[in-house]
């Protein structure tokens, strides 16, 4: 591939993992996000000196490729084994569950991984939401426009690594990966973050809740290299989540606060609390395509949504987005190469 000028719409895991293969061939990357940081779905929330994984709880593989790279991001430093036992709770039901799964987080956040990553970008621009985006057919180069209307390019390809719902406005009316994302629904997820100013008298550290509102808790101060305070994460299912979508968030805290305390049984007050809801937390369901390439404008789109449903999923999403700009092959020969 000769030199470009690429720019990567979202800073995720997906595009973080594009980022590096281009740079190493001699590319000029510009990354932006509408956040102040990066990371998307790896998102840590911090609040009163305490912080909690408030998106993805932890990493785990299916495929060699994918286990290969934790190994290598653990040797690194960047990530971490969490050896932790998970718990199953059903009603007034609660069983050990051990399994034989590795899982792994970042360091010393999920975040810390996202910003390893980024360390390949030649720009980073954050607070810019990529609100137009204009392709020139004739120069065959694109200039991307944020919501506050500064002008970026040109740039001579670009990746979008948004949530299909974002991606949609982005992508030109004739492009044939348009069908595809409007293919795919993403789920919300209602999530509480719990700080106390002792621990908790709870027997797991971790659980899934197979009853009620919630499908997954965790102790987030027992993963490694987290602050010592106690700290919680409360994430509410996906079913829940969808009916309760636009309930008063004061509702949504008491039901979530109602069940943790049933589950973990310990009433003690929380002296930090903070509810996020996620509207795209995760695909509804994944259609393993690798990424989206669009070659009559030099699009390629990926993300979790276009491949699987997790971390793994966005880095193999990441991977195949790479290399169709370097080989410009078809998404349908990159999938025989998938796991
Ligand atoms: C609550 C929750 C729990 C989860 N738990 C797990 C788990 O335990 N294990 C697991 O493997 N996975 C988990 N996941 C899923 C995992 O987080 C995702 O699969 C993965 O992080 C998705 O990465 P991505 O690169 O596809 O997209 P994202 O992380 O969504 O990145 C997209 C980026 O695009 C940016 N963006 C959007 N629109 C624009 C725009 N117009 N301009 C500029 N930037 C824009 C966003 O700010 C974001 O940074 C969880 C997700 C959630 C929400």
């Amino acid at each position: 591939m000769t030199h470009k000028n690429i720019a990567i719409i979202g800073a995720g895991v997906a595009g973080l993992t594009a980022l590096e293969p281009l740079v190493s061939a001699g590319n000029t990357v510009t990354v932006f996000d509408k956040s102040r940081g990066s990371g998307g779905r790896l998102a840590t929330k911090k609040l009163n000196d305490s912080s909690w994984d408030m998106g993805a709880q932890f990493m785990r593989a299916h495929s060699a490729e994918f286990t290969a790279q934790l190994k290598e991001w653990q040797a690194l430093g960047w990530v971490e084994h969490w050896d932790v036992t998970p718990w199953a709770i059903n009603g007034t039901q609660r069983t050990a569950s051990p399994d034989d799964i590795d899982r792994y987080v970042g360091m010393p956040r999920m975040t810390g991984l996202s910003r390893k990553l980024l360390e390949h970008a030649d720009e980073f621009v954050t607070q810019a939401r990529i609100a137009e985006t204009q392709f020139d057919s004739d120069t065959q180069q694109w200039l991307l426009t944020t919501e506050e209307g500064a002008s970026f390019g040109p740039f001579d390809e670009v990746i979008i690594n948004t949530p299909p719902e974002q991606a949609l406005p982005l992508v030109p009316e004739d492009s044939p990966v348009r069908e595809q994302i409007k293919g795919v629904h993403m789920l919300p997820c209602w999530t509480l973050l719990l700080g106390f100013d002792h621990p908790l008298d709870c027997v797991f550290d971790a659980a899934f809740v197979k009853s009620g509102p919630i499908s997954w808790i965790a102790r987030n101060n027992s993963k490694p290299g987290r602050d010592a305070r106690e700290t919680w994460v409360i994430q509410a299912n996906h079913e829940w989540s969808e009916r309760m979508v636009d309930a008063p968030r004061d509702q949504v805290q008491q039901d979530l606060l109602e069940a943790f305390h049933t589950a973990c049984g310990d009433h003690s007050k929380a002296a930090d609390v903070w509810l996020h809801r996620w509207l795209y937390s995760l695909p509804a369901d994944a259609p393993l395509l690798g990424a989206l390439r669009d070659d009559k404008h030099n699009l390629t789109v990926c993300g979790d949504w276009c491949h699987k449903p997790s971390v793994e999923g966005a880095w193999l999403s990441g991977r195949y987005a790479a290399q169709h700009l370097a080989a410009k092959a078809p998404a349908s020969d990159l999938q025989q190469t998938t796991e």
